[in-house]
């Protein structure tokens, strides 16, 4: 698994005001949105496209275009909507599925509580977008799940990650010879005794939308 920790001020500087306390929701909606298109800009480094020729006023040009299958978003609920927008904004032609994952309180296992998804993903690189890699859970399950419907690559954009996230997807994958990238604005510390980043933000979905 390769993972890209994104280093730009631009980036520091949003996720700082993120991980502020006193930003009110309707700021950490918007600094989160601007945050994920700047990571999407590294994330996509590696979608496919075909050459494409186009005439420009002036002569004919050689081009790309995002290639077909076009690539799958898959924000992971709720925390993910918060980063669907700025992603979509960066590629406008990917479709959209959802995962809705929540971890049993008795096996501590993620499962998986509601889909829609395209059941074929072969050919497909998919992009999924969960704001906090914590212990990894809920993202190894995601990511399993892209694969086991047919995926050929699955990167995963997170605003912070834990070593223990990335140590477990690590763990996970380790012999799945699929191509898996994490990129993330930030690598935190480690996890408190409830499972949250240290330092973090707190509860990506509170923060986002509001205590439920
Ligand atoms: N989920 C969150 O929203 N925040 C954390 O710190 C960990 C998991």
């Amino acid at each position: 698994m390769e993972t890209l920790v994104v280093d730009h001020p631009l980036v520091a500087h949003k996720l700082t005001t993120l991980r502020d306390v006193r930003t009110d929701s309707p700021t950490f909606r918007r600094l989160a949105d601007e945050l994920v298109t700047l990571l999407a800009y590294e994330a996509t480094r590696d979608v496919r496209v075909t050459e494409v020729t186009v005439e420009s006023p002036v002569s004919t040009a050689n081009g790309v275009r995002l290639a077909k299958p076009y690539p799958l978003v898959v924000p992971i609920l709720r925390a993910g909507l918060g980063m669907l927008d700025g992603m979509t904004r960066l590629l406008p032609t990917a479709e959209v599925g959802f995962l809705g994952m929540i971890r049993n309180e008795s096996t501590l296992q993620a499962e998986t509580y509601a889909t829609r998804l395209p059941d074929d993903l072969s050919g497909r690189q998919c992009y999924v977008v969960d704001p906090m890699l914590a212990t990894g859970g809920t993202l190894a399950a995601a990511v399993q799940f892209l694969f086991d419907r047919g995926a050929v690559d699955v990167t995963a954009l997170c605003l912070l990650a834990a070593p223990e996230g990335l140590a477990h997807m690590d763990k996970v994958f380790a012999n799945s010879g699929k191509p898996i990238r994490v990129v993330t604005a930030a690598l935190d510390e480690r996890l408190n005794e409830n499972g949250y980043i240290v330092p973090g933000l707190g509860d990506a979905g509170d923060r986002l939308y509001g205590v439920v």
